[in-house]
């Protein structure tokens, strides 16, 4: 018979159990008696769900207190030295304690988890003497049969992934590694078995990354030991986020399962089955549902493909299940109810799937029959959306139809722009400015949340906005910066604040994903045509403006970073989505620059996020991403200055598509890696203008004049001066007033000096 499963379950409860009850243990709220129980409580109620939705292999140890990446350094005893810890069960304290810091130890670094939103902690190797704390896997399928009589299916991080994703060590190092770690891997999947657990979940989500021929060769030694050392176990060799590369080679494993994601990796993935066939003597775990994406599955599409399948595996070898893990999903639509009608009615988050993927299984065993109502409804439900008004905007589909196919140039090259906007603009060398936000204080928020609550009127709060820019204005010139900015106090989020102005964009009410850690995020869901209403930053920017007779440069967020931190529509391509983004936001950089705006920002920070997993189709994406910036701000005048800033991510391989956005300044995060990327821009010889931050905005502390003209004098050794900004390297929204203050005094003053030297 098929079977049904899910690869894991989101964390975070559909009120955000988890994420309060992390955060009220961290404040100390409550103590680690509650804290436990509080916890056992949502994971039996995950488990107790599923079992009643119908899922046949549960899984179990998807479960984590932060991250399932820790939680495998922390089973086999890998704690940095700087955590006071010597063996035994790691205490929830240095295990937090790696995560968040404590007082007298920094974190570990945190990082994107493949191609997703979601951060894992890397795990640092160096120093460390594996040995097993814990078997939590045991621990949860026992609490999981003990309770509940539930025969769950143990989820681990496979070895091959767990040592790529960690640091510490050397390539040289890898199979040393590997050997210490292998006899751990063992011991805790032979006790999985002696206690009588069927099937395991070993999660190798790197076969889906190009591996050398050692990494094939160390993958045969892991599954041929784990075969021979347990060979009562059933391992579903499970990879997902892109087809398998090495089909042959993988599929010929001594495992029992294979699990493939036929969403993400569809088209690789069928093209290797129907190509190589499928060993007889494996089952298929077959991702159909999407496990990233909000949407109903097209059921008899996935019926078909299921069809497809059966004619390389036999029904009973075929496992229906979600292409990943449930974890990059909000929890339920059920509670939403605010939303349109026929949007609600074609999302499906975790709930909602593990329902298709049981339909999609009883479909297989009893016939198509028993399920028509459920198709028709789905049938009618995906074909409403379609329908909708928002998702058939002629005039924006036909002016978008046209700008795609233009390249977005503007009229002159950087050069000629360059010396007209200096006669325009008159500004010193070696200019000053910020990334755009200024420091929310408890007020602005406070102030927000009054209007909101609708305990201010919007001319209330509007009158408060702009005493807040008053104030920054002022400042700015007290603080002598040459190009100011108006502070971003009426945004919350770089994202949602133009989502919610912007058309064919909807918000839930509990659609929260965890980012990492307790923190979850809220992401916009673009469902319809993206239609520019109205101005959205003109209002403010040009109140600033009006305040001061040095120029304040608009702000805007590019369209690739509104696309990649919001769910996105699948009837169309991202590339289609972009560049309707870009067209709405161009018409907001003209209405910036007709309100007498000179100077425009349009920040893409999350270009590197939409990066595809495959190095073969990266190029394209990056090609189509920048012409998405480059639509939004090529018809502006020649006089104009576009600006762009970009952070959180290496740029060091992206120099080249920077260069192809054409912006006239760009402004770069350099906390984390100064020296290199100055480096970058040495070897490739960037042209336009740029400033590299000279000070690290994620910490209070207050950055001294001379460290700053170190950075500066180190970047002009490469860089030149005609060209450089001086700017912090992000946004100060989160930064305290004083210490913004004095650091951007001390900004200013290192300016001083180094232009008395260029
Ligand atoms: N303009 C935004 C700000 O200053 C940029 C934020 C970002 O880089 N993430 O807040
Ligand atoms: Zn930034």
């Amino acid at each position: 018979m098929t079977k049904s499963s899910v690869l894991g379950y989101p964390r975070i409860g559909s009120n955000r159990e988890w994420k309060k009850a992390l955060e009220a243990f961290w404040a100390g709220k409550i103590d680690e008696t509650e804290f436990q129980s509080r916890l056992k409580d949502i994971r039996l109620d995950h488990l107790r769900k599923l079992r009643e939705k119908g899922i046949d292999l549960i899984p179990v140890n998807d479960f984590s207190y932060y991250d399932h990446v820790l939680d495998t350094a922390a089973m086999f005893g890998i704690i940095p030295k700087r955590f006071d810890y010597d063996g035994g069960a790691v205490p929830l304290s240095v295990y937090y304690g790696i995560a968040r810091g404590t007082k007298n130890a920094a974190a570990s670094e945190m990082t994107k988890w493949f191609n997703t939103n979601y951060h894992y902690i890397v795990p640092e190797l160096d120093g460390a003497t594996p040995a097993i704390t814990e078997n939590k896997p045991l621990a949860a399928y026992r609490e999981a049969k003990e309770h509940l009589g539930i025969e769950g299916k143990p989820v681990l991080l496979g070895p091959l992934t767990f040592l790529k994703l960690s640091k510490g060590y050397s390539e040289s190092e890898t199979d040393a590694w590997l050997e210490r770690l292998l006899p751990l891997y063992v011991q805790i999947l032979r006790e999985l078995a002696l206690e009588g657990v069927a099937w395991v979940q070993i999660d190798e989500p790197i076969l889906v990354t190009r591996l050398s021929g050692e990494d094939l060769g160390r993958l045969k030694t892991i599954y041929g030991t784990f075969a021979a050392e347990v060979p009562a176990l059933n391992v579903m060799l499970q990879t997902y986020f892109e087809a398998i590369e090495n089909y042959d080679e993988i599929v010929a494993l001594p495992v029992q399962g294979i699990g493939l994601d036929f969403v993400h990796g569809f088209a690789g993935n069928i093209r290797s089955i129907k190509s190589s066939g499928f060993p007889a003597d494996k089952v298929l775990g077959a991702g159909i549902v999407d496990g990233r994406g909000i949407w109903k599955a097209p059921l008899r599409e996935k019926l078909g493909l299921l069809e497809t399948l059966q004619q390389f595996v036999s029904a009973d070898r075929i496992v229906v299940q979600s292409s990943c893990s449930l974890l990059h999903v909000p929890v339920t639509v059920q509670n939403e109810t605010k939303l349109l009608p026929e949007l609600k009615n074609a999302l499906a988050f975790a709930d909602e799937k593990v329902d298709e993927i049981v339909l999609l299984t009883k479909a297989v065993s009893s016939g198509k029959d028993a399920v028509a109502g459920e198709l028709e409804a789905c049938d009618l439900a995906i074909g409403a959306l379609m329908q909708s008004k928002e998702r058939n905007r002629s005039d924006i589909q036909d002016a978008v139809a046209v700008i795609g196919k233009q390249d977005g140039r503007r009229n002159l090259p950087f050069a000629e722009r360059h010396a007209a906007q200096q006669q325009k603009w008159q500004l010193p060398v070696l200019p000053t400015t910020t990334i755009g936000s200024f420091p929310q204080s408890v007020e602005v928020r406070k102030a927000r949340q009054l209007w909101r609550k609708g305990e201010w009127s919007s001319e209330q709060y509007a009158g408060f906005i702009r005493d807040q820019i008053d104030t920054w204005i002022n400042l700015q010139e007290d603080i002598g910066l040459d190009v100011l900015v108006h502070g971003e106090f009426e945004r919350t989020d770089m994202v949602e604040f133009f989502g919610e102005k912007l058309g064919g964009f909807a918000f839930t009410q509990y659609g929260w994903v965890q980012s990492y850690g307790s923190r979850c995020v809220k992401p916009p869901i673009i469902f319809g045509d993206v239609a520019f209403e109205e101005p959205m930053t003109v209002e403010e920017t040009k109140y600033a403006q009006s305040k001061t007779s040095r120029p304040v440069k608009g702000m805007l967020t590019g369209p690739i970073t509104i696309m990649n931190w919001s769910f996105v529509r699948e009837d169309i391509s991202r590339e289609q989505i972009a560049y309707q983004l870009a067209y709405a936001l161009r018409q907001e950089v003209e209405a910036l620059e007709k309100a007498g705006i000179g100077l425009i920002q349009v920040d893409e920070p999350a270009v590197r996020e939409g990066l595809p997993l495959k190095e073969k189709d990266q190029a394209e994406y990056l090609a189509w991403a920048v012409k998405a910036f480059r639509l939004t701000t090529c018809t502006v005048q020649d006089t104009t200055q576009i600006h762009t800033h970009m952070c959180y991510c290496e740029f060091h391989d992206m120099i080249d598509s920077i260069t192809e956005m054409d912006a006239d300044v760009i402004s770069i995060e350099t906390s984390r890696s100064h020296g290199e990327l100055i480096h970058s821009f040495e070897e490739n010889t960037y042209g336009l203008g740029i400033g590299l931050g000279v000070y690290d905005i994620h910490s209070p502390r207050v950055p001294g004049v001379e460290e700053m003209t170190g950075m500066i004098d180190r970047a002009l050794r490469v860089l030149d001066p005609k060209l450089f900004w001086i700017n912090p390297d992000c946004g100060l929204k989160t930064r305290g007033m004083d210490e913004t203050i004095a650091s951007l005094r001390n900004m200013v003053e290192a300016t001083k000096i180094s232009r008395d030297k260029y």
